[in-house]
Protein backbone atom coordinates (compact mmCIF):
# COMPACT_ATOMS: atom_id res chain seq x y z
CA UNK A 1 0.00 0.00 0.00
CA UNK A 2 1.36 3.25 -0.73
CA UNK A 3 0.65 6.59 1.02
CA UNK A 4 -2.06 9.02 -0.35
CA UNK A 5 0.66 11.74 -2.44
CA UNK A 6 -0.57 15.18 -0.19
CA UNK A 7 2.05 16.95 -2.41
CA UNK A 8 1.31 15.90 -6.02
CA UNK A 9 -2.76 16.16 -4.86
CA UNK A 10 -2.84 19.12 -2.96
CA UNK A 11 -4.27 21.24 -5.37
CA UNK A 12 -6.52 18.62 -5.95
CA UNK A 13 -7.53 18.12 -2.02
CA UNK A 14 -7.87 21.56 -1.22
CA UNK A 15 -10.09 22.63 -4.37
CA UNK A 16 -12.78 19.92 -3.17
CA UNK A 17 -12.33 21.38 0.29
CA UNK A 18 -14.23 24.74 -1.14
CA UNK A 19 -16.31 22.37 -3.56
CA UNK A 20 -18.05 20.61 -0.52
CA UNK A 21 -18.25 24.12 1.50
CA UNK A 22 -21.03 25.22 -1.72
CA UNK A 23 -21.99 21.12 -2.13
CA UNK A 24 -25.85 21.35 -3.62
CA UNK A 25 -26.04 17.83 -4.75
CA UNK A 26 -27.16 16.06 -2.32
CA UNK A 27 -30.62 15.08 -3.11
CA UNK A 28 -29.41 13.79 -6.76
CA UNK A 29 -29.47 10.04 -7.30
CA UNK A 30 -27.45 7.83 -9.83
CA UNK A 31 -30.49 7.87 -12.83
CA UNK A 32 -29.79 9.92 -15.34
CA UNK A 33 -32.62 13.06 -14.91
CA UNK A 34 -32.37 14.08 -18.65
CA UNK A 35 -32.40 10.54 -19.81
CA UNK A 36 -28.70 10.87 -21.85
CA UNK A 37 -25.62 9.46 -22.19
CA UNK A 38 -22.70 11.24 -24.10
CA UNK A 39 -19.71 8.76 -25.09
CA UNK A 40 -16.38 11.77 -25.86
CA UNK A 41 -13.13 12.01 -25.71
CA UNK A 42 -11.15 12.48 -23.14
CA UNK A 43 -9.73 15.47 -24.08
CA UNK A 44 -9.50 18.04 -21.37
CA UNK A 45 -10.88 20.69 -23.62
CA UNK A 46 -14.15 19.18 -23.47
CA UNK A 47 -16.82 19.57 -20.60
CA UNK A 48 -19.56 17.29 -21.99
CA UNK A 49 -21.78 18.64 -20.11
CA UNK A 50 -21.53 22.23 -20.11
CA UNK A 51 -20.94 21.38 -24.08
CA UNK A 52 -24.98 20.35 -23.91
CA UNK A 53 -26.29 22.68 -20.91
CA UNK A 54 -26.22 20.19 -18.62
CA UNK A 55 -25.31 19.78 -14.98
CA UNK A 56 -24.51 17.05 -12.62
CA UNK A 57 -27.76 14.39 -12.20
CA UNK A 58 -29.00 14.84 -15.62
CA UNK A 59 -26.51 12.69 -17.85
CA UNK A 60 -24.23 10.03 -18.17
CA UNK A 61 -20.51 10.62 -19.65
CA UNK A 62 -18.71 7.87 -20.89
CA UNK A 63 -15.10 8.84 -22.05
CA UNK A 64 -11.80 7.33 -23.88
CA UNK A 65 -9.27 8.05 -26.07
CA UNK A 66 -10.89 8.83 -29.14
CA UNK A 67 -14.47 8.82 -28.11
CA UNK A 68 -14.82 5.04 -28.94
CA UNK A 69 -17.58 2.60 -28.58
CA UNK A 70 -15.39 -0.14 -27.10
CA UNK A 71 -16.72 -3.12 -25.33
CA UNK A 72 -16.43 -1.68 -22.13
CA UNK A 73 -18.65 1.41 -23.31
CA UNK A 74 -21.34 -0.86 -24.40
CA UNK A 75 -20.86 -3.17 -21.16
CA UNK A 76 -21.98 0.71 -19.36
CA UNK A 77 -24.56 1.38 -21.92
CA UNK A 78 -25.87 -1.74 -21.40
CA UNK A 79 -26.16 -0.68 -17.43
CA UNK A 80 -27.28 2.62 -18.02
CA UNK A 81 -30.03 2.03 -20.17
CA UNK A 82 -31.64 -0.84 -17.89
CA UNK A 83 -31.03 0.49 -14.74
CA UNK A 84 -29.74 4.10 -14.81
CA UNK A 85 -32.54 6.04 -16.67
CA UNK A 86 -30.10 6.36 -20.50
CA UNK A 87 -33.17 6.46 -23.24
CA UNK A 88 -31.03 8.46 -25.84
CA UNK A 89 -27.05 8.40 -26.35
CA UNK A 90 -24.70 10.78 -27.71
CA UNK A 91 -21.60 9.78 -29.24
CA UNK A 92 -19.38 13.14 -29.96
CA UNK A 93 -16.12 12.93 -31.28
CA UNK A 94 -14.24 16.40 -31.78
CA UNK A 95 -12.00 18.45 -33.72
CA UNK A 96 -7.97 18.38 -33.69
CA UNK A 97 -8.59 14.81 -32.18
CA UNK A 98 -4.85 13.22 -31.50
CA UNK A 99 -6.48 9.43 -32.27
CA UNK A 100 -7.07 10.91 -35.54
CA UNK A 101 -4.05 12.86 -36.46
CA UNK A 102 -1.86 9.85 -36.09
CA UNK A 103 -1.39 6.24 -37.46
CA UNK A 104 -1.53 3.22 -34.66
CA UNK A 105 1.65 2.68 -35.71
CA UNK A 106 2.77 6.20 -35.57
CA UNK A 107 1.72 6.18 -31.88
CA UNK A 108 3.58 3.24 -31.01
CA UNK A 109 6.60 4.71 -32.68
CA UNK A 110 6.37 8.06 -30.84
CA UNK A 111 5.91 6.42 -27.35
CA UNK A 112 8.87 3.99 -27.97
CA UNK A 113 11.09 7.03 -29.57
CA UNK A 114 10.61 9.22 -26.65
CA UNK A 115 10.11 7.04 -23.66
CA UNK A 116 11.77 3.50 -24.85
CA UNK A 117 8.51 1.32 -23.95
CA UNK A 118 7.39 -0.50 -26.53
CA UNK A 119 2.93 -0.46 -26.52
CA UNK A 120 2.49 -2.66 -29.70
CA UNK A 121 0.16 -4.94 -27.24
CA UNK A 122 -2.35 -2.20 -27.11
CA UNK A 123 -4.40 -1.27 -29.28
CA UNK A 124 -5.59 2.35 -29.78
CA UNK A 125 -8.17 2.50 -31.87
CA UNK A 126 -6.79 5.34 -33.80
CA UNK A 127 -9.31 6.89 -36.22
CA UNK A 128 -8.46 7.57 -40.46
CA UNK A 129 -11.43 8.89 -41.19
CA UNK A 130 -13.29 10.92 -38.24
CA UNK A 131 -16.90 10.49 -39.79
CA UNK A 132 -16.43 6.92 -41.16
CA UNK A 133 -15.53 5.79 -37.32
CA UNK A 134 -18.33 7.81 -35.85
CA UNK A 135 -21.12 5.96 -38.16
CA UNK A 136 -19.27 2.67 -37.28
CA UNK A 137 -19.60 3.53 -33.81
CA UNK A 138 -23.20 4.59 -33.41
CA UNK A 139 -24.17 1.50 -35.48
CA UNK A 140 -22.52 -0.36 -32.89
CA UNK A 141 -24.55 0.83 -30.13
CA UNK A 142 -27.79 0.29 -32.63
CA UNK A 143 -26.91 -3.18 -33.12
CA UNK A 144 -26.05 -3.96 -30.17
CA UNK A 145 -28.68 -6.62 -28.98
CA UNK A 146 -28.39 -6.58 -25.23
CA UNK A 147 -29.09 -2.87 -25.12
CA UNK A 148 -32.76 -1.67 -24.24
CA UNK A 149 -35.01 -1.68 -27.12
CA UNK A 150 -35.93 1.85 -28.20
CA UNK A 151 -32.59 3.64 -27.32
CA UNK A 152 -32.20 6.38 -29.54
CA UNK A 153 -29.02 6.59 -31.09
CA UNK A 154 -26.88 9.66 -32.43
CA UNK A 155 -23.20 11.30 -33.28
CA UNK A 156 -21.72 14.76 -33.44
CA UNK A 157 -18.63 16.59 -34.04
CA UNK A 158 -17.65 18.79 -30.82
CA UNK A 159 -15.61 22.04 -32.47
CA UNK A 160 -13.14 22.43 -29.87
CA UNK A 161 -11.88 25.39 -31.67
CA UNK A 162 -15.64 27.36 -31.11
CA UNK A 163 -17.35 25.25 -28.86
CA UNK A 164 -20.21 24.28 -31.43
CA UNK A 165 -21.33 20.59 -31.37
CA UNK A 166 -22.53 19.71 -34.93
CA UNK A 167 -25.47 17.22 -35.60
CA UNK A 168 -23.97 14.37 -38.39
CA UNK A 169 -26.25 12.11 -40.11
CA UNK A 170 -25.06 8.62 -39.10
ZN1 LIG B 1 -9.63 13.34 -28.71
Amino acid sequence: MTEFNHDIFSDVVSANEMFVKGFQHSELTGTARRGLAIVTCMDSRISPLAVVGMQAGDAKILRNAGARVTDDVLRTLVLASYLLGVNRVLVMPHTDCRMARDDEATIHATIEEQFGVDTRSLEFQTVSDQRMALEIDVNRIRQYPLLQRGVSVAGALYHVESGHLEPLDV
